[in-house]
């Protein structure tokens, strides 16, 4: 008898599980939950050797570098906060789409000669960024809210996603730089695309196709 070794991918609730759903379909995948009702963490599909985990969003790097799933969709937000290691990233889903930004009040100048205080929950991406710049900066870590930071004098400007600008503009800022596009990636544990390479191909396979068609 021959027994298949599931195949897990890890989500998260929310955009990036409503926005990857379509291209499981296209890939003939269809979860037999709705993790916005169930309360289970773990999805059987209509495959019965392919589940799908549902944990936060900057987890999903995590569970697919240490192989407790052989497969994820992240923001590259997220990719972004980690080392990468133990992971290939061999697709851009072009879903959950948006901007990393540098924002703060209407006219701020980020060319100062003093420290330049940036409250962010990107803290990488935001020192990979002022370095980058040749800019001295404070990095304050936070967890949600950035806008807040600038309102009450916690921060000069804020490093956060950006879709439309409404968030920014309901708190009197606007986006002052654009430090790069986000979307959200295939990641594949190095070890799942060895040793599970027939399947992790076919799947991207059948990804590829649903994006560009
Ligand atoms: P957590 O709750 O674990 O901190 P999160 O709030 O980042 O996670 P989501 O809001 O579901 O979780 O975001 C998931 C991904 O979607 C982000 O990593 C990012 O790549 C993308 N994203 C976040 N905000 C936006 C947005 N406003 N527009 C489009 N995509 C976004
Ligand atoms: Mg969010």
């Amino acid at each position: 008898m021959s027994v298949t070794v599931p195949l897990t991918i890890a989500l998260s609730k929310g955009r990036i599980f409503e926005q990857t759903l379509p291209l499981l379909a296209a890939a003939q995948i269809h979860p037999l939950d709705d993790p916005e009702t169930s309360r289970k963490l773990i999805l059987d599909t209509n495959q019965p050797e392919i589940k799908l985990v549902i944990i936060r969003a900057s987890d999903v790097p995590t569970y697919v570098q240490y192989g407790a799933a052989d497969l994820g969709v992240a923001g590259k937000d997220v990719l972004l906060e980690q080392d990468g290691e133990g992971l290939y990233e061999p697709l851009d889903l072009g879903i959950a789409r948006c901007r990393m930004m540098v924002a703060g009040k209407p006219g701020m100048s980020l060319q100062r000669t003093g420290r330049l205080k940036v409250a962010t929950k990107y803290v990488r991406s935001a020192e990979r960024y002022f370095a980058a710049q040749g800019q001295q900066v404070e990095i304050i870590k936070l967890y949600g809210s950035m806008e807040l930071a600038p309102l009450v004098g916690l921060a000069d400007v804020i490093v956060d996603l950006v879709e439309s600008g409404n968030t920014l503009k309901a708190n009197g800022l606007v986006p002052l730089e654009q430090i790069q596009d986000i979307s959200s990636r295939l990641i594949v544990n190095k070890a799942a695309w060895k040793m599970k390479h027939t399947r992790v191909m076919a799947l991207i396979a059948a990804l590829r196709t649903a994006i560009e068609s």
